[in-house]
């Protein structure tokens, strides 16, 4: 995939209402990396991930380091927009390409008690999966 890639992703107009009474609008999107929302101020444009900022928030198979230095989205409006879900399928095995660079970092490390082999067979397995995926998707390393 380029270096270039930007997954352009529809953002929703949702108002909000200020302190002072004042409505203004926010840029609300189901995030391309980890699935979380993600709120951004107006316009429209390229944004950098706000994965990073919710770590308590992410889904239980991510580690913050997983999405961490993405690619900056684009935030486009839904109407501008007739089919994203190649830039999410891409957006995903960029993550899914750090997953597996973590994991092979882990798996390199001995395990030092049975709990910890147990584990790291675990993270062995996981690792082949993510292998075949990617791989089968044309993404190298
Ligand atoms: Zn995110």
């Amino acid at each position: 995939m380029p270096d270039t890639f930007h997954p352009r992703i529809a953002a929703h107009r949702v108002p909000y209402t200020e302190p002072n009474g004042r409505t203004t609008y926010e840029l609300v999107i189901e995030c391309p990396y980890c699935d979380r929302q993600h709120t951004h101020g107006e316009p429209y444009g390229f944004r950098v991930p706000h994965c990073d900022t919710s770590a308590r928030t992410l889904p239980e198979h991510l580690k913050l380091e997983d999405v961490t230095g993405l690619p900056q989205y684009e935030l486009c409006s839904p109407a501008d927009i007739a089919d994203e879900q190649a830039d999410r399928v891409t957006a995903k095995l960029l993550v899914l390409r750090n997953v597996r660079d973590r994991l092979r970092r882990e798996v390199a490390v001995e395990p030092y008690s049975a709990r910890a082999r147990r584990t790291h067979a675990a993270k062995v397995s996981r690792l082949g999966e993510i292998t075949k995926v990617l791989t089968a998707a044309g993404v190298a390393g």
